[in-house]
């Protein structure tokens, strides 16, 4: 429908949409309603259960444009972005939005190219003023939030995960599912290797609501073991400075900063992490954030909420301890 509100669907590539679908698409739907249009999912996929299309119903999208097909998987921009933009052409969304995600980020860029659109990327607030829609997005590592206004549609943002509130589900509430012919492009490249990450069982960095994060105080790869045991009791994510990941320590995926992941978690815990401006680029937005460090200095106290100087070899198996404790009670 010509002015809609568009979420891009993030899906964990089994046929589900994943959390940060709620948040984008809630967003999209709030602010279609204030605009008085609707908000549409769109989906790109090699497959869709139909759990995962009553879902996007349920979280407010009036109508899924489905896009199924085997030639979309695994993920390439180059594949996506005609797409998208024919499907934009035909359409003419209002506003077109996506997740700060591996794709997504790569994707939405592409498109805005394509269409000759501005962009908000990794944006942290969105309000609609009659007519303007202004994006809020972090710049200069953090330390300053700009705010943005289009001079022509449509809109597109990508929007940070666990920063916007997700949409309730609404039992019963359906959308509609269109499947538009659509050109699906050949491929320009092939996958050369697949290779399945070993699942560690822990909630996805990008997603958790807590997040446990180590740096080089850690010494060596093995002692991550340490804050792997704190993250299952806690039920967080697993993340690192990029001393860690340049050191071989952890993969790049796990990577928090400037040049990796940026997290919102509400709870981030940096162990032997020393608080570079391009980590903190990362993961200043965090709700509550707790360092552990023994050097009294360390800048990461300069915008912890909480602040633990210690030897963080005593100090993360206390805490795996006392939350154990806590939580079995
Ligand atoms: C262009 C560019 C991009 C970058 N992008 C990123 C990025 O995305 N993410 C990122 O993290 N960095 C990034 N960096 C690197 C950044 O500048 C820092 O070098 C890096 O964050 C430092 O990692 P660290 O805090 O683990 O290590 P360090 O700075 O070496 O700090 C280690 C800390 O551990 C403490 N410590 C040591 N032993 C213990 C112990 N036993 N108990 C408790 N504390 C202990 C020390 O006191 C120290 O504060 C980037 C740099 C550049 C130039």
């Amino acid at each position: 429908m010509a002015g809609a509100f568009w979420c891009i669907v993030e899906d964990d590539r089994q046929g589900n949409p994943k959390k940060v679908t709620a948040e984008v698409l809630g967003e999209a739907a709030r602010l279609a309603a204030q605009a008085g249009g609707q908000a549409e999912a769109v989906w790109l996929t090699d497959k869709a259960s139909p759990e995962g299309l009553a879902l996007l119903g349920e979280w407010g999208a009036k109508r899924v444009l489905l896009v199924e097909d085997p030639g979309l998987a695994p993920y390439r921009g180059e594949v996506w972005t005609p797409i998208l933009a024919e499907l934009a052409a035909k359409e003419s969304p209002r506003a077109i939005f996506g997740a700060v995600t591996t794709r997504q980020r790569e994707a939405l860029a592409r498109l805005a190219a394509r269409l000759g659109a501005g962009l908000a990327a990794d944006s942290v607030a969105l309000t609609l003023n009659g007519d303007a829609l202004t994006a809020t997005r972090p710049v200069y590592a953090g330390k300053l939030l700009a705010k943005m206004t289009w001079a022509k549609g449509p809109w597109l943002v990508t929007l940070r995960p666990n920063v916007f509130k997700p949409a309730e589900p609404q039992a019963g509430a359906t959308a509609a599912v269109d499947k538009p012919a659509v050109t699906i492009p050949g491929e320009q490249m092939k996958l050369a290797e697949r290779r399945e990450e070993v699942s560690t069982g822990l909630p996805e960095l990008a997603e958790a609501e807590i997040v446990v994060s180590g740096g080089r105080g850690l010494k060596g790869p093995e002692n991550f073991v340490i804050l792997e045991d704190l993250a299952k009791v806690i039920g967080a994510a697993v993340g690192a400075s990029r001393a860690a990941v340049d050191a071989g320590w952890r993969p790049h995926r796990f990577q928090i900063g400037q040049t990796g992941r940026t997290i919102s978690p509400k709870l981030y815990l940096g162990f032997g992490i020393s608080g570079a401006i391009q980590h903190l680029a990362g993961m200043r937005t965090s709700k509550v954030i707790c360092a552990i460090n023994k050097d009294p200095e360390a800048p990461i106290f300069k915008i912890a909420d909480y602040g633990i100087v210690g030897d963080l070899f005593e100090v993360a198996p206390l805490l795996t301890k006392e939350f154990k404790q806590l939580l079995e009670k």
